[in-house]
């Protein structure tokens, strides 16, 4: 097993499997499979941060949802 790409610790518990969809070049949809690593050291770091919303981001998704593009 690799080390965590984001902080370089090593100390990863596995990889979080997410599927998606990828467009390419000519618009033609592809379903994928995104990898992303779960690392001891920053889900510690994660859980330390109060979760608080963005409120310009939040007030841009809510536009966007009345306008019916979400
Ligand atoms: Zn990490």
């Amino acid at each position: 097993m690799t080390g965590c790409s984001w902080c370089r610790s090593g100390v990863l518990l596995g990889f979080l499997r997410l599927p998606g969809v990828w467009t390419n070049a000519v618009g033609a949809e592809l379903r994928v499979v995104d990898e992303v690593p779960l690392c001891a050291d920053c889900v510690w770091h994660w859980g330390d941060q109060p979760r608080r919303p963005d409120a310009v981001a939040l007030a841009g998704e809510l536009e966007a949802w009345r306008r019916g593009e979400l």
